[in-house]
C-alpha cells in the first residue's frame, strides 16, 4: 500500500525486502511518484544513499555498482514511497515497479505481472497460447503492464523479448525462464536497440536467442492476411503490432478504392484494404529495401497482384505525387517517430503538417486520409490542431471519422500517460 502524504518518520520494519540504496527526493518533489508515475527523473533526486550494509569501499564510483539494482525511493524526509530499479547512466534515474513497502522486486514479483500480463491478453480475446498458434500480438508492454523497460511479443510459437532499460537487461536469464515457464514457446529471440543501448549504458547484443531459432521468416496470420515476419532481422521486433486494429478499421473505408500506402514498411496496411476491404489497387512505399522485398512476398503469398510496392524516400515521393498533381482514393501515412522527446515537439509538428498537405493534395475529393503518429511526445490534441491546420490552408473540409490509439494489448497506464503514443486518425477529405 502507498503511504499517505504525511507519514511520521519512517521506520525500517524488520522485514523490508532489501534494497541496495535509498534515493532521497529534493523537497516538493515527490507529488508524481505518490501518484504512481513510474519515472524518477535526475532532476527531483537530492542524493542516492547507499544502504548502510552495502559495502562499497574501494569502488572508483561508488554509484557505479548500483546500476540496475534495487532501491527504495524516499521522499526529502525519508519516508518510503517506492521501490523501482536504478540507472546513474539513464535519465530515467529509478524506474518505479512498487508502491507497496512490503513487496520485495524479485523473481516472484516478475513472474506474477508477466501472468497477469497474459491474462490481460486473454481477457481481451487475443490468442496467448503458443502450440500452433499463427497469430502476433504483445504480451507485456513495459510500464502498461507494471514492468518498466520490459517488452514481449508473440509471433505464433515464437517470443521476442525487447529490454529498453538496463536493469530488465541484466535480468534476462531469469525473465526467459519465466516465460518458457508460463508459455511453452519453442524459442525466445533476444532484440535490442542501440537507441536504448546509448540512452540506458546497456550493451547491445545481436543474434542471441533461446531455445530455438526459426530458421527462416515465420508465417502469421492478422485478421486474415498472411504475413512473414522476420523476428531477428525485422524492424522493432519484426513487425508493427500496435496498427493491427487500425488496418482493419482503414480497411473498412477502401472498398474498390485506388489506395497510396506510405511508410508501408512490411505492407500491413496495403495487404489489409486489398484481402479484408476490397480495395482496388494499392502502391506501398518504403525507404527499407529489406521491407519491401518482404512487402510483395506478402503480397504473393495472400494472392493479391494489385498490391504494388517501392523502395522510395517517403517525403519526396509525396512531394514529387503532389506536384505531378497524381490522385488517389485513399492515402494512408505512417511515418517513423519524429520527436524523440519535448524539445522536438514543433520541428516534428511542422513535419507532420508537411506530409500531410501533401497527402491531401493527392487525395481526389471524398478521399480517405489515414494518418499515424508514433511520436510519444507530439499530444493527440496537437497532432489534431495539425490536421486542422491542414485542412485550412490546402481548403478542403476534413471530417474526421475515428480517432484511434494502439491495439488494446498495447494498453495505456493512466498514471504513465506517456505510453499513449500511437495515433491514428482516419478522415474524408472534400
Ligand atoms: N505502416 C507500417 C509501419 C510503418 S513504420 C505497418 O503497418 O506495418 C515506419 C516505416 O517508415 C518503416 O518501415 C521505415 O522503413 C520507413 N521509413 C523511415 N524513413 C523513411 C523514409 N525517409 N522514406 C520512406 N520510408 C521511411
Amino acid at each position: 500500500m502507498t503511504r499517505p502524504l504525511g507519514f511520521d518518520e519512517a521506520v525500517e520494519s524488520p522485514s523490508a525486502p532489501a534494497a541496495a540504496a535509498r534515493v532521497r527526493l529534493r523537497p516538493r518533489k515527490a507529488l508524481p511518484f505518490y501518484g504512481r508515475h513510474p519515472w524518477v527523473l535526475e532532476s527531483a533526486i537530492a542524493r542516492v544513499e547507499p544502504a548502510p550494509d552495502a559495502d562499497r569501499r574501494g569502488s572508483p564510483d561508488p554509484d557505479e555498482s548500483l546500476d540496475g539494482a534495487v532501491v527504495d525511493l524516499v521522499n526529502d524526509k525519508g519516508q518510503f514511497i517506492a521501490r523501482g530499479f536504478y540507472n546513474g547512466k539513464s535519465r530515467i534515474r529509478v524506474r518505479l515497479l512498487t508502491w507497496d513497502e512490503s513487496e520485495a522486486i524479485d523473481e516472484s514479483l516478475f513472474r506474477r505481472r508477466i501472468a497477469q500480463a497474459i491474462l490481460l491478453r486473454e481477457q481481451i480475446g487475443y490468442e496467448v497460447v503458443s502450440e500452433r498458434a499463427m497469430s502476433a500480438s504483445r504480451l507485456l508492454f513495459s510500464e502498461s503492464d507494471g514492468l518498466s523497460g520490459l517488452i514481449v511479443d508473440r509471433y505464433g510459437e515464437y517470443l521476442v523479448l525487447q529490454p529498453t532499460s538496463l536493469a530488465m537487461a541484466q535480468r534476462l536469464e531469469m525473465i526467459q525462464a519465466i516465460l518458457f515457464d508460463l508459455l511453452r514457446p519453442r524459442g525466445i529471440v533476444l532484440r535490442t536497440e542501440k537507441s536504448m543501448a546509448n540512452l540506458e549504458g546497456a550493451s547491445l547484443v545481436e543474434g542471441h536467442y533461446w531455445g530455438q531459432l526459426p530458421d527462416a521468416p515465420i508465417d502469421i496470420v492478422e485478421s486474415g492476411v498472411r504475413l512473414q515476419i522476420d523476428l531477428s532481422g525485422g524492424q522493432k521486433t519484426g513487425f508493427y503490432l500496435d496498427q493491427r486494429e487500425n488496418r482493419r478499421a482503414a480497411a473498412a473505408y477502401l472498398r474498390g478504392r485506388r489506395v497510396l500506402d506510405m511508410f508501408c514498411y512490411t505492407g500491413g496496411f496495403s495487404l489489409a484494404a486489398a484481402k479484408l476491404g476490397g480495395a482496388k489497387e494499392t502502391l506501398g512505399i518504403d525507404g527499407s529495401k529489406r521491407a519491401i522485398a518482404q512487402a510483395r512476398i506478402n503480397a504473393e503469398l495472400n494472392g493479391l497482384p494489385q498490391c504494388q510496392f517501392d523502395v522510395a524516400d517517403g517525403f519526396k515521393t509525396l512531394d514529387a505525387l503532389a506536384e505531378q498533381g497524381e490522385k488517389f482514393d485513399s492515402v494512408v501515412l505512417d511515418p517513423p517517430k519524429f520527436a524523440r522527446n519535448r524539445s522536438g515537439i514543433s520541428q516534428a509538428l511542422m513535419a507532420y503538417h508537411r506530409i500531410n498537405r501533401a497527402a491531401v493534395e493527392c487525395l481526389a475529393p471524398g478521399g480517405i486520409l489515414v494518418t499515424c503518429s508514433c511520436s510519444g511526445s507530439v499530444p493527440r490534441e496537437d497532432f489534431l490542431l495539425m490536421l486542422s491546420g491542414v485542412a485550412q490552408k490546402s481548403k478542403r473540409d476534413m471530417q474526421i471519422l475515428e480517432c484511434r490509439g494502439a491495439a488494446p494489448d498495447h494498453p495505456v497506464s493512466a498514471t504513465c500517460l506517456e505510453t499513449e503514443y500511437l495515433k491514428c486518425v482516419i478522415a474524408r477529405v472534400a
